[in-house]
């Protein structure tokens, strides 16, 4: 097959060169995005994209889906073996397609849910007014401890006066192991279902570095491409006989979407493998001392982090007593060469579009190959960038020079 996106179209071939060098040249510290192997870019952009494949393996609407069957049971399979359960659905487009199709088969509109706020560190979907979640169903937010932590009490006494029929744990920045165990037995208390999130940490799940939710949970959405590695996608993990109770196969399809995306599917599968391996354990186990190594050293330089530091890959910076805003950090950073997101915390009393807090992740330069001595660099950088603005050329150099020295994976 002929390679000719350069030729064929220049302006696409050079935004993808230009987006190619950036990341090359920036340190990636935002927590949801990670960098793909060569094999699940490839499985990704093969010829499974031009296949439609309505239905499930097996049971499809369209003639020749013989080898996309054949994908799609490998992906199925490997979710169930990797996280350990009976039900596995790998069409989700996004997590936000996942955590619909499941909203889908469990709620019908005016129901009540129980979530994590999105200024504590929920998601969009769960329940924020400006998504579809937030209209369709009436929602509560749990909130969090000053100091960041899930208040498990305060959960249980809300769950208590609203009787949710559904409640969501798992979050987009939450520093810290959840306990799964907990949320069951506050679900079991109110008759309520449980639905975790692991989008973040599905990586981690899989290789032991947090608790699974597996055992607890009435279902589990995640994403595949933050810490887990593949593809951008969701999947729906369950049990089968929980599917033949809410038929989450049904609602994802025909319910919510239409045609799977079997290039996804298919990269899924390769992610999946990849995610089973010895090698990816200790990616994984490199992650999270690569964020303790970064939260200790930015301790040492005098910032205050959200439940001062981290179980799992991430790292909320707590500006909300300090005259600089998250979204200054993030900008004076972005010009180091140094990509974050600011990001609102628990009683923040800046606007969303400022915020008193800063998010780091540290998926995407383990895969580069940073280890904890450059995470006491990376400290080190984001302190001289804080304190004088006048110190980001000189930083923006060294930073450049790490990245010549840690290449990209390709
Ligand atoms: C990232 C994330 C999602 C959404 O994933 P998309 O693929 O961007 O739609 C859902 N839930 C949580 C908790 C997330 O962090």
């Amino acid at each position: 097959m002929e390679r000719n996106l350069k030729h064929q179209d220049p302006e696409i071939a050079e935004a993808i060169q230009n987006e190619y060098e950036r990341q090359s040249t920036h340190l990636e510290l935002i927590a949801s995005e990670n960098w793909v192997t060569p094999a699940v870019l490839e499985a990704l952009g093969s010829v499974m994209n031009n296949k439609y494949a309505e239905g499930y393996p097996g049971h499809r609407y369209y003639g020749g889906c013989e080898f996309v069957d054949q994908a799609e049971e490998i992906a199925r399979d490997r979710a169930k073996k990797l996280f350990n359960c009976t039900y596995a659905n790998v069409q989700p487009h996004s997590g936000s397609q996942a955590n619909q199709i499941v909203y889908y088969a469990l709620l019908k509109p005016g129901d009540k849910i129980l979530s994590m706020g999105l200024n504590e560190g929920g998601h969009l979907t769960h329940g924020s007014k400006a998504n579809i979640s937030g209209n369709h169903y009436e929602v509560y937010s749990y909130g969090l401890t000053e100091d960041g932590y899930i208040d498990y009490d305060n959960v249980l006494e809300i769950a208590k006066k609203v009787k949710p029929k559904l409640i969501i744990a798992g979050a987009s920045a939450y520093p810290r192991e959840i306990d799964f165990k907990r949320f069951r037995e506050i679900a079991d208390e109110v008759g309520a279902l449980l639905m975790v999130d692991m989008a973040h940490i599905a990586g981690l799940v899989a290789t032991g570095y947090h608790q699974s939710p597996l055992p607890y949970a009435d279902v589990v959405t995640t994403t595949t491409h933050k810490t887990l590695r593949g593809p951008r996608g969701g999947m729906i993990l369950s049990s089968e006989e929980n599917n033949q109770k809410y038929n989450f196969n049904k609602a994802a399809f025909p319910g919510i979407q239409g045609g799977p995306f079997m290039h996804a599917i298919a990269s899924k599968a390769v992610c999946l493998k990849e995610a089973m391996s010895n090698e990816f354990k200790e990616y994984q186990k490199q992650i999270v001392l690569n964020a303790q190594a970064l939260a200790d050293a930015l301790k040492e330089k005098g910032f205050k982090l959200m439940t001062d530091g981290t179980d799992n890959h991430l790292i909320l910076i707590d500006l909300r007593e300090d005259e600089m805003s998250g979204k200054e950090l993030e900008h004076r950073l972005d010009l180091a060469n140094i990509t974050t997101n600011k990001n609102s915390v628990t009683g923040d009393k800046r606007p969303i579009s400022q915020t008193s807090g800063l998010r780091l992740g540290t998926p995407a330069v383990t895969t580069r190959g940073l280890k904890e001595p450059e995470m006491k660099t990376l400290a080190d950088w984001i302190y001289r960038v804080y304190i004088d603005e006048n110190n980001i050329p000189k930083v923006k150099e060294e930073v450049l020079e790490l990245c010549k020295r840690i290449p990209l994976p390709y």
